[in-house]
């Protein structure tokens, strides 16, 4: 068992040793805990869910639950029953939801350990009422439309009926409709006309559910950037994910100092050899890298395997001896290469990939960049091979 990642924060930090480690993720719950309350300022009116999907984008999503609860989090957001079931045995006990389900799922489980289930369609709600009749409690559904994203969701077309068979169930009893809510396609990209489109849709679907005769608890619409930047999308409840853990959404909503947050994860490697090679020196897989004159190689114990983009290779960002270097070369399973150029540096020296930038280091934006991607999946990516040490607990 990957006790590293799956137990609390204390015993996480205990199980990787100080210092000589190959490769940490050092994670500060205190970034976490500043974060919710940032978040929670720029949404005064509206309670908090905190997403912590994807073993909390690659934080640890016990540890930073508990972290997000403590500043006032009153909700916690998964995407699979399976991840909600993890955080109930970690003990859990605060309003819990979420909502990536498949026909047949363990949706009996879930309404047994009260946590809050979605339905997009007609199937999902069907399988809800009859897994509440049979475990004879009500369940709690947040119904789903689909505003514009095309993605989950109910069309408006079948959202009538999708009420309707909410309406019928919850008057037997069977469950309680506790939410409406929705997603947006281009929230990162304020002025895009798909924001106030989706916005007028959720108006006309909540319109529908009160014609119906539902009273849910919670109206929710707004991820990340939707709560930093559009209050009229924060209702009753706002859903950050990627800003919790202090990252920006996108460089069009701004950088993460600007916005207030500040980056929770640090990733970090010891180096592994440091050697003179001769110039025109070939340099890992391919050799599309090649030493320009006698140079100093320095061997970073971390590649893909542990998340690595190898699409960053030639590319990829890391602070090494007071200095950015760039991965020279391809980043392969378990390695890549930096050159020190006229530097200097030892084995056991660290290696800094990503944190905060405020010790000069990258950013995991900066990786976002290099590797043609966006900085969730920078940090979600980091595999579980690298073990999550907890500060600030
Ligand atoms: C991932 C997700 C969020 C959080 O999105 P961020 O952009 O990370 O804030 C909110 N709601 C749903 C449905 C999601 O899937």
């Amino acid at each position: 068992m990957n006790s590293v990642n799956s137990v609390t924060a204390p015993a996480a930090a205990d199980t990787a040793p100080a210092g000589a480690v190959r490769a940490r993720a050092e994670i500060d719950l205190g970034a976490v805990r500043d974060n919710v309350r940032t978040l929670r300022a720029r949404a005064p009116r509206a309670e908090l869910m905190a997403v912590v999907k994807s073993d909390g984008y690659g934080h640890g999503a016990v540890p930073c639950a508990r972290a997000a609860r403590e500043a006032g989090a009153s909700w916690i957001g998964t995407a699979t029953p399976e991840e909600a079931f993890a955080l109930r045995a970690a003990g859990d006990r605060g309003r819990l939801m979420c909502w990536v389900w498949t026909p047949g799922g363990p949706w009996r489980e879930a309404i047994e350990a009260g946590i809050d289930v979605s339905a997009s369609a007609r199937w999902a709600l069907d399988e809800i009422t009859e897994a509440a009749r049979a475990s004879g409690r009500t369940a709690r559904v947040h119904l789903k439309a689909d505003t514009g994203l095309g993605r989950g969701g109910c069309q408006p077309a079948d959202w009538a009926d999708l009420v309707a068979a909410a309406r019928a169930a919850e008057a037997e009893g069977a469950l309680k409709v506790t939410g409406i809510w929705s997603h947006f396609a281009c929230a990162d990209e304020p002025g895009h006309p798909s924001i106030a489109a989706q916005l007028d849709a959720f108006r006309e679907a909540l319109a529908a559910v009160a014609r119906a005769g539902l009273d849910p608890e919670v109206r929710h619409h707004a991820n990340s950037p939707a709560t930093l930047t559009l209050p009229e999308s924060h209702f009753d409840l706002v859903r950050p994910g990627v800003s919790v853990y202090g990252l920006s959404p996108s460089p069009e909503i701004g950088a993460a100092a600007e916005l207030g947050l500040r980056p929770a994860m640090t990733l970090s490697a010891s180096l592994a050899l440091v050697k003179r090679v001769p110039g025109g020196h070939g340099v890992s897989y391919g050799h599309t890298y090649t030493t320009p004159g006698e140079t100093t190689l320095a061997l970073v114990p971390v590649g893909y395997g542990d998340g690595i983009p190898r699409h960053a290779s030639g590319a990829g960002p890391v602070l090494v001896a007071g200095k950015w270097r760039t991965v020279a070369g391809r980043v392969a399973m378990d390695q890549f290469v930096v050159d020190l150029g006229g530097d200097t540096a030892a084995a056991g020296d660290e290696a800094v990939l990503f944190g905060p930038g405020d010790r000069g280091e990258p950013t995991a934006e900066d990786w976002a960049r290099a590797a043609g991607t966006i900085g969730y999946e920078i940090v979600t990516r980091v595999s579980h091979r690298v073990p999550r040490v907890y500060v600030g607990a």
